[in-house]
């Protein structure tokens, strides 16, 4: 990649797109080429077609898509499995057609069976039932990288795929019914710190485990993926480690100063019992994440407090 390559970053106002704007421009890429969905709704193939053949970008990397928390997944399963498989589709076929030399798809974790051996290796993929929770955006995700997969082998179109696992960081969704666990987490015990309140309810049992990322880490291993990796299988992102919901709480607890209890609401969903992902393919690739969990929260938390924390 030079530095003046067009780069299309696909969902760039999203949690992951704005990360790898920043990364992208802080690496000195200068030659970004952004839309918002007003622009161009990535969910309407005639646009998208348009779109690539006027622009004639030269790199991809698709971050666009619609996510959600366990929540959002549970109640929309149609639009989650909709807008993923227009988006992506449109997005590939697209970008394969108009000539651009690469394409990163960006997938998600939650593609791996409920109780894959942990921790999970690219390997696991189909290897077992999905987690009944967010099966349908699963469903669209593994789509899209067996699209990328199909692609690469009948046009020799150079596609790759990343599965990160779960992420956080600035720019997140903290609304309280459809965000991931972290942003809700920072905004619940951000509230009852500022309220005086005496207990914060956490979802499910407290018991699951999950590993998270930097946002600005997964940005960083997706450049050097484009940069350093070219084959047909996806490519897991993580940190390595997880820990429990319970541990989690208590760390978000501390990060925020929230100084009263926590209390677990079981009747909400815990989701799969664990979450960790094998990254020694990404080891193998030389590259390693470089921001602690703590710290990561500590700074998101302060994003949170100076964009929104008023609620
Ligand atoms: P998942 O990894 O797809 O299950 O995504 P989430 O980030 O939505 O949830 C991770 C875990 O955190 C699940 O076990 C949830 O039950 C738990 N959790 C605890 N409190 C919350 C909350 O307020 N919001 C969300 N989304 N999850 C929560």
């Amino acid at each position: 990649m030079q530095f003046s390559d067009s780069i299309f970053v696909a969902g760039h106002r999203g949690l992951v797109g704005a990360a790898l704007v920043r990364g992208l421009r802080a690496a000195g890429f200068t030659n970004l080429l952004l839309r918002t969905s007003a622009e161009l709704d990535l969910r309407e193939q005639a646009a998208v077609r348009q779109f690539f053949a006027t622009e004639r970008p030269k790199y991809v990397f698709l971050a666009a898509a619609k996510v959600g928390g366990i929540w959002a997944n549970q109640t929309s399963p149609a639009d989650f499995i909709r807008d993923n498989l227009q988006i992506q589709t449109n997005v590939i076929d697209a970008a394969y057609r108009s000539g651009v030399q690469k394409l990163l798809f960006l997938g998600s974790s939650c593609i791996y069976p409920k109780f894959a051996a942990q921790p999970i290796r690219e390997e696991s993929l189909l290897s077992g039932s999905l987690e009944p929770t967010n099966e349908f955006y699963a469903i669209a995700k593994i789509a899209g990288l067996k699209m990328c997969a199909a692609y690469r082998r009948q046009y020799a179109f150079d596609a790759i795929s990343a599965m990160p696992t779960n992420l956080y960081g600035p720019g997140d969704n903290f609304n309280p019914e459809t965000s991931h666990v972290i942003p809700a987490l920072l905004r619940k015990f951000h509230a009852a710190k500022m309220h005086g309140e005496k207990e914060v309810v956490v979802w499910g049992t407290g018991a699951p485990r999950r590993e998270f990322l930097h946002v600005d880490d997964l940005a960083s291993a997706c450049l050097h993926l484009m940069q350093n990796y070219s084959a047909e299988g996806c490519v897991n992102v993580g940190c390595g480690e997880d820990l429990s919901i319970l541990e989690l709480a208590g760390l978000v607890a501390d990060v925020t100063e929230f100084g009263g209890r926590i209390v677990f609401d079981d009747s909400r969903p815990d989701g799969t019992p664990r979450k960790l992902l094998d990254t020694s393919l990404l080891d193998s690739l030389g590259w390693a994440p470089s921001i602690p969990l703590r710290q990561g929260l500590e700074e998101t938390y302060r994003w949170y407090a100076e964009h929104a924390g008023s609620s």
